[in-house]
């Protein structure tokens, strides 16, 4: 018979799900990671672009990317497992990000860029224009929505230029390196179930958490639950009857992230690159087979599409059909298919678009939610973050009171954990955006 009592009881297996397993059972908690889905990784992990970049709206932001970015560099080591399934790939490809009025033209993430030691380049649009010859320099901005009767009409104006972020690029395969962290969490004693959903969170006579219920009626007991169900997160705080008890709450936000193929001069194969362009309003990201995922930075003109994560359409709609075109702006020679291919999933969006990272109202209960579109890249990091969390709290620790601190080893600065709190008063300095 399987157990059904453990130290902890990790609500999901994504790539946060997994990572927070994997840093527990280091730290000799026995864990399981329970998921509804048939494998790690299978929820919105395995749509994710899996960008890599160091750039955000707020230091702590810039500082636990750029801490994540260390362990995507050196991944094998950090997980000290080979994976027989194979090992998921960091490619460095590096980072574009366009100068624009939208963001300051880039001053205040060079200023933090510099704080904490992040490597970039200033390019000229000389220099653009040499490294990305298809690129049409001029400003559409603001983005548009398609029926616009300015859709694609530039100002006249020309952009002033780019930063090149050279520690960056994506991860090839979200899912493999999901299943990555898996086995390096069973490798240090980590359960996982799959196949299993979670129908109620149980409390014990003092008010604590006691353990989960299952679909099937079974039960895990644990003296500490932590909810990393992704879209899902507000249904399962709403299981453990935390609804209304947090200032910052989360929603499921509907995403299209169509590919298509890359034109012969817009050089994004194996050695292209990453890029930001708030100007119109997308980012792109090499993929292979010679394609380009586009994404949205979420400009005002478009609707915001929340959702019940348990219902929702996953047809590329006009919402995809505008990114390309808007990337047809900036690049004239991308082809614009008939019918166009990609990924519709979902973000897991907080108020103000940066994650909580905390314990919650109901003792032994722990949040690592609302990430926004914007966490893949520090997966590992927040594994590390939650357990110290979780193992400071558990002995003893009232984080609510006094914010416990956290060592971003790589980066060497400390991290007030209090700054990703469920009861923030919302952060003005954020994009409010999937840029965070
Ligand atoms: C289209 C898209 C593009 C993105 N691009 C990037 C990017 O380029 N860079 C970046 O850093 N981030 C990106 N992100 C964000 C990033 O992918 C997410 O922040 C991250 O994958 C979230 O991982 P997670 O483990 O928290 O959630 P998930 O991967 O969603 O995992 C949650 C798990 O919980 C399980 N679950 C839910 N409810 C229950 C229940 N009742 N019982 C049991 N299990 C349950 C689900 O089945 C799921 O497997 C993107 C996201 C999307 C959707």
């Amino acid at each position: 018979m399987s157990e059904t009592r453990f130290d902890a009881i990790i609500i999901g297996a994504g790539i946060i799900g997994a990572a927070v397993g994997l840093e527990l059972a280091r730290k000799g908690y026995r864990t399981v990671n329970v998921d509804r889905l048939p494998a790690a990784g299978y929820g919105s992990t395995s749509n994710s672009c899996a960008i890599i970049r160091t750039y955000y709206s707020t230091l702590e932001g810039c500082a636990m990317a750029f801490e994540g970015y260390h362990y995507w560099r050196d991944w094998n080591d950090y997980l000290g497992v080979v994976d027989p399934a194979g090992m998921a790939r960091f490619v460095e490809c590096g980072t574009l990000v366009m100068k624009t009025p939208h963001n300051r033209f880039l001053s205040p993430v060079m200023a933090m860029s510099d704080e904490l030691g992040i490597a970039y380049e200033e390019w000229n649009p000389e220099r653009i224009s040499q490294r990305v010859p298809a690129f049409d320099l001029r400003s559409f901005a603001p983005a548009r929505a398609m029926d616009d009767p300015m859709f694609g009409e530039s100002t006249g104006e020309p952009l002033r230029g780019a930063v090149f972020w050279p520690q960056g690029g994506y991860v090839d395969d979200p899912q493999l390196a999901t299943h990555n962290l898996q086995c390096a969490a069973q490798a240090a004693g980590g359960e996982f179930r799959f196949n299993a959903e979670i129908t109620a969170i149980r409390r014990d006579a003092n008010g604590r958490v006691a353990g989960v219920t299952l679909a099937d009626g079974s039960r895990i007991d644990a003296p500490v639950v932590i909810n990393v169900a992704g879209p899902h997160s507000a249904k399962i705080n709403e299981m453990a009857g935390l609804a209304g008890t947090m200032n910052i709450n989360t929603r499921a936000l509907r995403h299209e992230v169509p590919h298509v193929p890359a034109p012969a001069d817009f050089d994004v194969g194996e050695g292209g690159m990453v890029t930001s362009d708030s100007d119109i309003a997308t980012y792109t990201r090499p993929a292979s087979g010679g394609q380009i995922l586009i994404g949205s930075e979420d400009p005002e003109c478009d609707t915001r599409q929340w959702v019940d994560p348990d219902d929702f359409d996953h047809e590329i709609s006009d919402q995809g059909r505008v990114q390309v075109m808007r990337v047809a702006q900036r690049v004239a020679s991308l082809g614009i298919p008939n019918r166009i291919g990609g990924v519709v999933d979902l973000y897991d969006v907080s108020d103000d678009w940066i994650p909580i990272y905390d314990c919650s109202d109901l003792p032994g209960f722990y949040l690592a939610i609302g990430t926004s579109g914007n966490q893949f890249k520090n997966a590992p990091v927040a594994g590390k973050l939650m357990a110290h969390l979780v193992d400071a709290c558990e002995n003893g620790h009232d984080h609510d009171a006094v914010p416990v601190r956290f060592h971003l080893k790589r980066v060497n600065r400390d991290l007030n954990i209090g700054f990703y709190s469920r009861n923030r008063p919302i952060n003005r300095d954020s994009s409010f955006s999937v840029l965070g």
